[in-house]
């Protein structure tokens, strides 16, 4: 067997939620990176087993680890990566050991499960098909601003994650940038006692005062699907053509804008 490197999910809340897998691949991994070794610690007692070794894994030891990995690896051994809650490497560690990893000739490969994200966005009745995982938006600045923007101007279901400190906040600031109408569902405490799915718009939703764990998903800009008539594609023609396009140009342009037939536009640039 090739030796693996292994991202492994763990519950978000509900200890039920840790898989049979999960526990078979720690309790046989020779390495256990974890964010806090007396959390896991627990978990793995509760599932009756004991880690062969520990090893921190966080935003400042996870560069350092890389090595250690490795090592464990070369000598056929395999790796367990755990964060604190969920899924490693989504808003939490993970990413640089998968990366280090997959640069080697060892494999990697993932016990899934909970993620916090997947939960919300399952759940909360908004189109799921096409969404996008924003994780934090930064806390402050431009940085913050412009990530505002680009969920203010999303077509796709946005899932954010938020602290209890700071959800009134980026709620005012989403509503500030996407307007009072925009759909949003605030999920908290997902699969614990006190879980709640509240839903409503930017401009009316109330979540009381903020508790626990938070995860928003916000309704893509809504899509105008009115059929398009001729004077619409005449409009858009006659801007196309101001701008100095020839009529052939023109009449691609407004066709791939449109999604129209490109024969019956440049038809129209004929009428
Ligand atoms: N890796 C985790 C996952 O897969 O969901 C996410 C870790 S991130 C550091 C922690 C954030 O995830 C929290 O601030 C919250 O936004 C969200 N979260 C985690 N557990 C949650 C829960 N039970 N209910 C709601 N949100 C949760």
């Amino acid at each position: 067997m090739t030796a693996t490197l292994w991202l492994v999910a763990t519950p978000i809340g509900n200890l039920g939620d840790l898989q049979p897998r999960a526990i078979e691949v720690l309790a046989a991994a020779d390495l256990v990176c974890c964010e806090d070794t007396r959390r896991t610690g627990l978990l793995l007692h509760h599932a009756g087993i004991k880690a062969k070794r520990m090893a921190v894994c966080n935003e400042h030891t996870e560069h350092d680890l890389i090595d250690r990995v490795l090592r464990v690896l070369d000598d056929g051994g395999d790796v367990a990566v755990v964060s604190d809650a969920g899924t490693p490497g989504v808003s939490d560690p993970g990413e640089r050991l998968v990366r280090a990893v997959v640069d080697s000739p060892h494999a990697v490969s993932a016990v899934p499960g909970p993620s916090a994200a997947i939960m919300a966005v399952t759940i909360s009745g908004l189109d799921t098909s096409r969404f996008v995982f924003d994780g934090f938006l930064p806390r402050k600045g431009r940085e913050r601003g412009a990530r505002l923007a680009d969920v203010a101007a999303e077509r796709r279901t946005t899932v954010l994650y938020e602290a209890p400190h700071r959800a009134l906040k980026t709620l005012a600031d989403l509503a500030d940038v996407c307007g009072p109408d925009r759909v949003v569902v605030v999920t908290r405490e997902l699969t614990k006692l006190h879980e709640e799915v509240v839903r409503g718009t930017l401009g009316t939703i109330d979540i009381g005062e903020p508790r626990g764990e938070y995860v928003f998903v916000i309704e893509g800009v809504p899509v105008d699907d009115t059929p398009l008539t001729d004077d619409d594609i005449r409009a858009l023609l006659t801007t196309a053509l101001e701008s100095g396009l020839s009529k052939r140009d023109a009449a691609a342009h407004v066709a791939a804008e449109t999604g129209q037939p490109k024969r019956d536009v440049y038809q129209l640039t004929l009428d």
